[in-house]
């Protein structure tokens, strides 16, 4: 597999920009290495990120390592591998876990 390195954040933006491609939802759709779970990942300065991370970091600066918060994507509609700044969220543990817990009150009411 071809895995991406990168050592600066110049170099991190460049291999982003190269090895994105957008698809039909306006998606910018990692073609690099990615997880089990269909995340797009990188190595930077020896450590693994995922990519839509990475692009929240550089392009709207949330803290690439931070205990709380967390970064995921806008909708359903959206590719898990996708690094569009402007289909990302931030957001925090505790909020994930509000909206993990709606999901399942839905679920069951649903059900
Ligand atoms: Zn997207």
């Amino acid at each position: 597999m071809n895995f991406g390195v990168a050592h600066t954040p110049d170099s991190l933006t460049a291999l982003l920009l190269e090895k994105c491609k957008a698809n039909e939802n306006d998606c910018w759709v990692w073609q690099g290495a990615k997880d089990a779970a269909g995340y797009g990942f990188v190595f930077f300065r020896g450590k693994k990120y995922r990519i839509h991370r990475i692009a929240a970091w550089l392009y709207k600066r949330v803290p690439l390592r931070h205990s709380t918060i967390r970064v995921r994507h806008r909708n359903d509609l959206c590719d898990r591998a996708c690094c569009n700044p402007d289909h990302l969220v931030k957001t925090t543990l505790e909020l994930q876990a509000r909206l993990a817990n709606k999901l399942a009150n839905e679920i069951r009411w649903a059900q």
